[in-house]
């Protein structure tokens, strides 16, 4: 029998993967809330936004009235959370509106569930910021929550939800932690989308022989476990459709520095870089002709930071049957093979 599936957030990087991967499977019917917007930016979901089995339909995790009635106009069987404020840098300047959407907003989903249909599964995106200041490495489903952002500690909050809603209603309602996530629809606000969007820029103006700025960023020591947002899709598919509403943490079981991705995404366009100075005077210097190719700005640091995430997606592995099917190197080639695509295109 054809599945009916909502995604929340589905102009974002993870609801448009998952539904693209739906939509692949066949049989599938997917639903995308969006909130209403003068300008949305429909890039994500260009490729399908037109499949007979897809449609838009209206509504905001800040608004328990449209998610009852767009539950109860769906009906689905599945119901996936990818909306979020999910940007922890801004998450300090904003703390309220960011627990409303990514706390509340699971809540609503939740009571929509167990009012009109207690049956339908749910999964709601955690994140390896729960994890935070960490005591041990690599971090498994049994380290302590422990954020440092406003956006960690919403996260942590839902995780905690989900699990009393699981328990006291009986739901098959899952948060999985999923570990950096990254890709070529990735929002330009997070580092790597920054970096490989910058490579790709100096790229095209090393071709046309023009003058670039360097690529200004914050703090390139941390580390961070990197995987590609269209294995983790499967993941969750994979992990709604279990027996049991069991929770597994996604993650590449690598971890590589800012620096290092800075190093691979120049290495994939062909420019040569070399390391130079210390703290905020450090750069990225071509090799050739010495030009700064990326600087350290201190506006890009933040109150509080994660110096290490590095996941044990073990369980997940053998007990599920997920793999990556793309490795760090992989992930950074299609980030600056499609920045450098894009950059083409523009005037
Ligand atoms: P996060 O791990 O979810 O916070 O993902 P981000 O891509 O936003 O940040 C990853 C890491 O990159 C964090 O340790 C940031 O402090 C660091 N970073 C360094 N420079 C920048 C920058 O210019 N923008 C962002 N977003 N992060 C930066």
């Amino acid at each position: 029998m054809s599945k009916k599936v909502l995604i929340t957030g589905i102009l974002g990087q993870d609801g448009a993967n998952m539904a693209e991967y739906l939509l692949s499977l066949g049989d599938v019917y997917v639903y995308g809330m969006m909130r209403r917007s003068g300008s949305p930016n429909y890039h994500n979901i260009k490729e399908f936004k037109n499949h007979d089995r897809f449609k838009l339909v209206d509504g905001d995790l800040s608004d328990e009235v449209s998610i009852n009635n767009i539950f109860l106009e769906v009906q689905p069987d599945y119901f996936i959370n990818f909306g979020a404020n999910s940007f922890v840098g801004c998450s300090w300047d904003m703390p309220l509106q960011v627990f409303d959407v990514n706390t509340l907003g699971v809540i609503r989903c939740l009571e929509a569930i167990i009012k009109h249909n207690p049956s339908c599964r749910f999964y709601s995106a955690g994140s390896s910021e729960e994890m935070g200041d960490v005591d041990y490495t690599p971090q498994d489903l049994n380290h302590p929550i422990k954020p440092r952002s406003p956006y960690g500690a919403s996260k942590a909050a839902a995780r905690h939800i989900v699990k009393v809603y699981r328990e006291s209603y009986n739901l098959f309602a899952i948060h999985s932690i999923l570990f950096n996530h990254e890709g070529t629809k990735r929002g330009e606000e997070f580092v790597t989308r920054k970096i490989t969007k910058g490579v790709a820029g100096i790229l095209k103006a090393v071709n046309q022989g023009k003058e670039f700025d360097p690529i200004p960023l914050g703090n390139i020591y941390s580390k961070r476990d990197w995987s590609d947002s269209e294995d983790f899709v499967r993941g969750v598919w994979m992990m709604l459709n279990q027996d049991e509403p069991k929770e597994y943490i996604l993650s590449s079981n690598e971890t590589h520095s800012i620096k290092e991705f800075i190093e691979m995404a120049f290495e994939a366009a062909g420019i040569e870089g070399e390391w130079q100075g210390e703290g905020l005077e450090e750069k990225y210097l071509c090799s050739d002709n010495k030009t700064p190719l990326v600087v350290v700005n201190k506006n890009f640091y933040r109150p509080a930071e994660i110096e290490l995430l590095y996941g044990d997606a073990t369980p997940a592995r053998e007990e599920l049957g997920w793999s990556p099917e793309y490795s760090f190197k992989d992930l950074v080639t299609r980030m600056v093979e499609n920045d450098i695509r894009l950059s083409k295109e523009s005037a």
